[in-house]
């Protein structure tokens, strides 16, 4: 099922959701079912599964020589999926980017998904590899989400990038995209980031998943100027739970987003990340909450790849 049906079949009800990293290359899948199992109960109808791109590797060899090696330190994403959906009966959302992708890759990486019976995407265009500063798509890739949105809307009418097929059977995906409370760190400002998004729901998003927040205001304000632009879609709040001491200076450096002052003195106040990680949860019911009582159509959380801290969250609200 679409994410949107489940959204519209439930409407005035907020609906548990969560965000799995596919493990480092080589280890098992036992980890994704083992933070799944204990979310079952909270009856997740969808559940997101991220996409990691290249990276360059360097090494110095023998002989001072420079070797560059190019890894996917998590791959697995459309096998994850797919798993979810056979042993858990849910429908998994498998997040697609352009950097790293032809359109044709693109074009066949769908198929893929099709054939697996995934009618889910949510569609970004990733962030720069990190030695090179900026984002550069792929020769023949998309730049923008909202190309990428193009091709998978042409792809739901049977419009592929390669002409010559005889049959082209229309894909019938759902596709939601990436919101940004805080503004997407480069866009020059808020209102140029508010045409950006209103573009991607114009070419065909359905719904929207935002950054993580602390601040559920910033949601408000949000959802507030979402709607001044125009863009009526359902927006989906992103919550993270804080588990670690050391995340007060990595998720402002890597999301490009505040942490209230309250938040950051009781995790300063911490004496180790036991004790955070109860601050994190605390601090996610208060939020959770908050955007419940304002009929929020889901809570989506960012579990990491662990889901001991969202489990204590869902438990205290759904
Ligand atoms: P876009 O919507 O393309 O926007 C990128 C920037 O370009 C913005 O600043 C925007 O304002 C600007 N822009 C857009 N269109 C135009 C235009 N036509 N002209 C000029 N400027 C324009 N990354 C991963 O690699 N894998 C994941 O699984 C993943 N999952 C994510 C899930 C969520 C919910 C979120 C919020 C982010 C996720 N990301 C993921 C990170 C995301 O890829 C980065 O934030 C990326 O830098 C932007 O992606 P986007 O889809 O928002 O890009």
């Amino acid at each position: 099922m679409k994410v949107i049906e489940h959204l519209n079949t439930n409407k005035g009800k907020t609906l548990f959701s969560f965000e799995l990293i596919p493990p480092l290359k080589g280890e098992s899948i036992q980890s994704i079912f083992d933070a799944m199992n204990p979310l079952m109960e909270f009856n997740p109808p969808f559940v997101d599964v991220t996409y990691h791109r290249e990276e360059y590797v360097y090494k110095i060899r023998e002989g001072g020589l420079l070797e560059r090696k190019v890894t996917r330190k998590r791959p697995g994403t459309v096998g994850i999926c797919a798993a979810i959906m056979n042993r858990y009966q849910v429908d998994a959302v498998p997040h697609i980017i352009c950097g790293g992708f032809s359109k044709e890759e693109t074009e066949n990486a769908l198929i893929d998904l099709s054939f697996l019976g995934i009618e889910n995407v949510l569609a970004l265009r990733g962030d720069a590899v990190k030695s090179e500063g900026s984002f550069i798509p792929e020769k023949d890739g998309h730049n923008y989400a909202v190309d990428l949105i193009g091709q998978i809307v042409d792809m739901n009418k049977g419009d592929y990038i390669d002409d010559d097929l005889p049959h082209p059977i229309p894909t019938n995906f759902c596709i939601g995209v990436a919101g940004y409370p805080e503004k997407h760190f480069e866009a020059p400002n808020l209102n140029s980031d508010m045409n950006a998004l209103k573009a991607k729901v114009d070419a065909g998003a359905e719904y929207i998943v935002t950054q993580m927040f602390f601040d559920n205001a910033k949601y408000f304000e949000f959802v507030e100027k979402c709607r001044e632009f125009g863009i009526n879609v359902p927006i989906i709040p992103g919550l993270k739970p804080f588990t670690t001491k050391k995340q007060l200076s990595v998720l402002p450096r890597i999301f490009h987003i505040d942490i209230p002052d309250d938040l950051v003195t009781a995790v300063s106040a911490c004496k180790d990340n036991k004790a955070v990680v109860e601050v994190g949860i605390e601090w996610a019911v208060q939020q959770s909450k908050e955007l419940m009582k304002k009929d929020v159509p889901c809570l989506h959380y960012y579990t990491m790849g662990r889901s001991r801290a969202t489990e204590k969250i869902a438990a205290q609200l759904f």
